[in-house]
């Protein structure tokens, strides 16, 4: 009897619309941000409402020190784009907006104010001081099978490599003391935020939810914890923003505000990814348009910054994970890709509201001049003044990867490109600021490029270690993790061994290590380990020599007599030098500490390079 009655009520409510059974007579399905905070410099919040019909309504809020300054309609009457100034002196709380047809409240939505955290307007951005850990949080480690499957989304497939393989923050959060442990002091996760694509859904650049974690990751409130527990070992969080693009599978897709949200009016058209169209003075405008508002990808819907609603979404979205995740940094993807005010517009407004904050553009061009243009204090024919404290170093990147390989041919060193590349710094406005790689989730992993030398892969270690800049590591790296030589990016983000239950090796505890890899292991330790304690590294002055052969020497140094001396070996014999040529920095008879073979040594007249190795020299 009780049952039949149950289902009877079911019946009931399932042949009533939605909104009679709710006493509102709008359904509001998405009101973003959510929350903001008090005592914020953006203390004027637009808010997108979206529900069907929701245009017709008036906003309305009765909360002391919050108050609707304007309210604007788009051409889809489903939305409505509310902006909320709050008062200096508004308390934390949650409230209610209502929205009001005919003098009746119509649609109630909760809103949010909350208190900002001590120090959040003055936090420090990551910097030359810091060391990067780069992961594909899929590929990392799977902290926790229940998450593996979501209903109504891609689920499980290791045997995939396009797959999801089921790597979580769970998983990063059990791993930070190893990642701490290897001397890096900031985390940078690819993108955690939702991606309810059909495929290739692991790598999360087509994002569904601007506002969610994808919960084969887990919570926004995981992503937080991940961010408070990382700190406490000394690790800032790095999150991974994408400006330029969404998914196909976003829910604006199915309900656009207006016809320009999107480019090509939502339409797919694919980007010519000539990027150098923007500062290229003889490029045909038609060009220009087509790298802009074209598509990276058919699944990527270009999204049109141009539009101003837009823009602020995306202002405030990238302010609302900064504050709400406590974040150190932003890395921000196919960052030529987007509007150029806007991106521009993005990053000083961010550095307002954090200005000793750090953001790392992707721009993926071997030209430094190309790069440079982005970065904040370069002076720009076009007049485009950029904000960027930081951009990825690609120049140094593909230069130091070609130049590894190469053997001894004529009376030209085979590092003169690198060498030469570096000289190319006079272009930047600060390039200690730059993040400089061997790798990363976007190239063939540097052991396979190089054919599986472990020489050669340690000396491009030491030098990320020591050059210039911000060096940034990818996951996997340090126990041999080598994936395709021809760029296939599934397999190249191979799983971390000991990631997943069964996995018959381990890199956190050492278990079923090779002895290859337990020494790059050990290796990668020592090299950050020591640069993280050594300020001279970090951020001295970089003085370097003319390449001779198949050595390349160089010196980080200060004005107090602290400097250190890097000595790069790529050829197949050990190689003895003169050190006269050095001697402005070293004289025979004085002391220095060998970092990697933890050693102290006494200069002579010449010191005798290993065959393939690199040799770091602590001046004392
Ligand atoms: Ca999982």
């Amino acid at each position: 009897m009780r049952i039949a009655l149950a289902s009877c009520l079911l019946l009931i409510a399932a042949a009533l619309p939605t909104r009679a059974l709710a006493a509102n007579r709008y359904a509001i399905d998405h009101l973003e941000p959510a929350s903001w905070w008090v005592g914020m410099k953006h203390d004027h919040v637009e808010l997108m409402v979206h529900g069907d019909g929701i245009a017709t309504t008036t906003p309305r809020v009765a909360y002391v020190g919050v108050r609707i300054v304007d309210v604007a309609k788009v051409a889809n009457p489903n939305y409505l784009f509310v902006t909320v100034a709050v008062a200096r002196d508004a308390r934390p709380g949650e409230f209610a907006i209502e929205f009001v047809e005919n003098g009746k409240v119509v649609a109630t939505h909760p809103w949010r104010l909350d208190a900002r955290a001590p120090g959040s307007a003055q936090r420090r951005g990551f910097d030359a001081r810091d060391a990067i850990y780069l992961v594909t949080p899929d590929r990392f480690a799977n902290g926790d099978v229940h998450n593996d499957n979501v209903a109504g989304m891609e689920g499980l497939d290791r045997g995939n490599s396009n797959g999801r393989h089921g790597g979580d923050i769970a998983g990063i959060r059990q791993h930070l003391d190893y990642i701490a442990g290897l001397g890096f002091t900031q985390l940078w996760s690819t993108p955690v935020l939702e991606n309810n694509q059909p495929k290739f859904s692991y790598h999360g650049y087509a994002i569904t939810d601007l506002y969610r974690v994808d919960p084969r990751f887990g919570s926004n409130a995981d992503y937080r914890a991940l961010s408070r527990e990382a700190k406490a070992r000394g690790i800032g969080l790095i999150m991974d923003v994408v400006l330029n693009h969404i998914g196909s599978g976003h829910w604006w897709m199915r309900d656009l505000p207006s016809n320009d949200w999107i480019n090509n009016g939502g339409k797919f058209f694919q980007t010519n990814h000539r990027r150098t169209t923007l500062q290229d003075p003889h490029a045909a405008p038609q060009d220009r348009r087509t790298f802009l508002d074209g598509w990276f990808v058919k699944d990527m819907p270009d999204l049109n910054q141009r539009n101003p609603h837009l823009a602020r979404y995306l202002i405030q979205n990238s302010l609302w994970w900064i504050e709400y995740a406590d974040l150190s940094g932003i890395r921000e993807d196919t960052f030529g890709y987007a509007d150029t005010a806007f991106v521009s517009q993005w990053a000083k407004e961010i550095l307002d509201e954090y200005p000793d904050f750090a953001m790392v553009g992707e721009e993926w061009s071997v030209n430094p001049a190309i790069v440079a243009h982005w970065q904040r204090g370069k002076t720009n024919p076009d007049g485009h003044v950029p904000h960027m404290p930081s951009m990825m170093d690609f120049p140094i990147h593909t230069t130091l990867r070609d130049v590894l390989p190469l053997a001894e041919h004529g009376p030209d060193s085979s590092w003169i490109p690198l060498y030469e590349m570096l000289a190319n710094d006079f272009l930047y406005p600060d390039p200690g600021r730059l993040v400089v790689f061997a790798e990363n989730h976007d190239t063939t992993r540097l052991l396979a490029h190089l054919d599986g030398d472990v020489g050669l892969w340690k000396i491009a270690m030491a030098y990320i270690a020591t050059i210039r800049g911000t060096p940034q590591f990818y996951y996997g790296s340090e126990v041999l993790v080598r994936g395709p030589k021809d760029r296939h990016d599934g397999e190249l983000r191979a799983d971390m061994p000991g990631g997943w239950n069964g996995d018959a090796a381990d890199a956190f505890t050492g278990k079923g290590l090779s002895t290859a890899q337990r020494d790059a292991q050990d290796y990668v330790r020592k090299l950050f380990e020591w640069r993280k304690r050594t300020p001279v590294v970090q951020s001295g002055r970089l003085t370097h020599f003319a390449p001779d052969g198949s050595v390349y020497v160089y010196f980080r140094h200060d004005d107090r007599h602290k400097a250190v001396m890097v000595a790069l070996n790529k050829g197949d014999a050990a190689k003895t030098m003169a050190l006269d040529r050095f001697g402005d920095f070293i004289k025979p008879g004085e002391r220095a500490y060998d970092v990697l073979n933890d050693r102290d040594m006494q200069f002579g007249a010449s010191l005798t390079l290993p065959a393939k190795s690199a040799t770091i020299l602590e001046l004392r």
